[in-house]
């Protein structure tokens, strides 16, 4: 499958990298919309949010358990983050492969645009 974010866990894209383990990896944004923007990726390919069943409970504690490890190491636990995760057309979704976004280091608006 023709995935970028598929290709960025395989390694065969290269990326600044935060974190990775066996099944995700943390990256800086290429196009960064807060001082701190990174991304966390399910290594294994799931098209968005939409596509979560039951059986992804683990991974999904596990990719926030991540974030906020990260987020403490980073400094912005106490001054706050926004994670959040685009579907499709109307969400903003560009990349067709599930990801967190976590912005810090600056207000947020909400709502957002
Ligand atoms: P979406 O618009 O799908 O919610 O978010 C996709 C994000 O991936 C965007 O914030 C965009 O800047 C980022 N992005 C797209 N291509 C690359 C890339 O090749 N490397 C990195 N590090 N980020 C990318
Ligand atoms: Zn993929």
């Amino acid at each position: 499958m023709d995935c970028l974010f598929c290709k960025i866990a395989a390694g065969e894209i290269p990326s600044n990298k935060l974190y990775e383990d066996d099944t995700l990896l943390a990256f800086y944004d290429i196009d960064p919309q807060a001082p701190l923007h990174f991304l966390v990726i399910p290594k294994r390919h799931i098209g968005s949010a939409a596509k979560l069943t039951e059986e992804d409970a683990p991974l999904l504690g596990h990719i926030y358990a991540v974030i906020a490890n990260l987020c403490r190491e980073l400094g912005v636990d106490e001054s706050g983050y926004r994670v959040v995760t685009n579907v499709g057309t109307d969400g903003g979704q560009s990349v067709r492969h599930l990801h967190f976004h976590v912005l810090a280091k600056r207000g947020l608006a909400w709502p957002p645009g």
